[in-house]
């Protein structure tokens, strides 16, 4: 018997706190299927899915105001595209 990917994701995010990236390396998954099951995670956890926002590697730009669950695909200030981030984790 086999967890299932989300309950898998649940169980990562309540031990550390990891981008969707590092979920998909762990996974085996694209990080298009780990930002599919982010807002499911959001609506059933609600607050207590803590997201720490994405950042502009070359500037150092935070995305704050940002409801969307996946990466900005460009920084704002100086135009880069190297976006670390946004990072999750589920409180106990
Ligand atoms: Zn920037």
């Amino acid at each position: 018997m086999s967890l299932t990917i989300r309950q898998t994701i649940v169980n990562m995010l309540r031990e550390q706190e990891l981008s969707a990236l590092d979920l998909a390396e762990a996974l085996l998954l694209t990080r298009r299927e780990v930002h599919e099951h982010l807002p499911h995670l959001r609506r059933s956890l609600k607050k207590a899915l803590r997201v720490r926002p994405a950042r502009c590697r070359l500037c150092g730009y935070v995305f704050r105001d940002r409801s969307r669950l996946d990466a900005p695909g460009r920084c704002p200030r100086c135009r880069g595209e190297l976006v670390d981030g946004p990072w999750f984790r589920i409180e106990r």
